[in-house]
């Protein structure tokens, strides 16, 4: 079976870096499955689940946004955060969400409700991941 080396870069250093069958992430422009020898291109990513196929085994990191760099031997992830499911804390990310749906119910400026608005999808992003 053919394999793409996949890495995930956050600013805090690798989060991933194997070789898969497969990969599959959700682009700003939809979901995307990237197998070995796609053309090289870059798309931005929404907050969401990198899914890594390798056999009878599909692994989860969950990204916050960034992009997605493919080359036909190659991707690499740059993303803000990125965490394995094995390393999510869930009781962490469930907490975020009880704060960040607190905050979405109060009326407060735009730029909070934004903010609170992208807290609440990484929380729920984060036990999705989890799942
Ligand atoms: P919180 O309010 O719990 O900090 P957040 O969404 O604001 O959540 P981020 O700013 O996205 O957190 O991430 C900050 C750092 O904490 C990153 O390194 C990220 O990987 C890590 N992180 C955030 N939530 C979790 C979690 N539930 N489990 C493990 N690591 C997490």
């Amino acid at each position: 079976m053919k394999t793409v080396l996949v890495n995930v870069v956050t600013p805090d250093g690798p989060v991933y870096d194997a070789d898969v069958e497969m990969v599959s992430v959700k682009a700003q422009s939809g979901e995307l499955g990237i197998l070995p020898g796609h053309i090289p291109m870059v798309a931005p990513l929404e907050i969401g689940a990198v899914r890594l196929k390798q056999g009878s085994s599909t692994e989860l990191v969950a990204v916050s946004g960034g992009f997605i760099e493919v080359r036909p031997d190659k991707v690499t992830i740059l993303a803000q955060t990125a965490e394995k499911a094995e390393n999510i804390d869930v009781h962490r990310a469930a907490e975020a969400k009880r704060r960040a749906e607190e905050r979405l119910t109060h009326k407060s400026d735009e730029i909070d409700f934004k903010r609170a608005e992208l807290a609440l999808r990484r929380a729920i992003n984060r036990l999705n991941v989890t799942k």
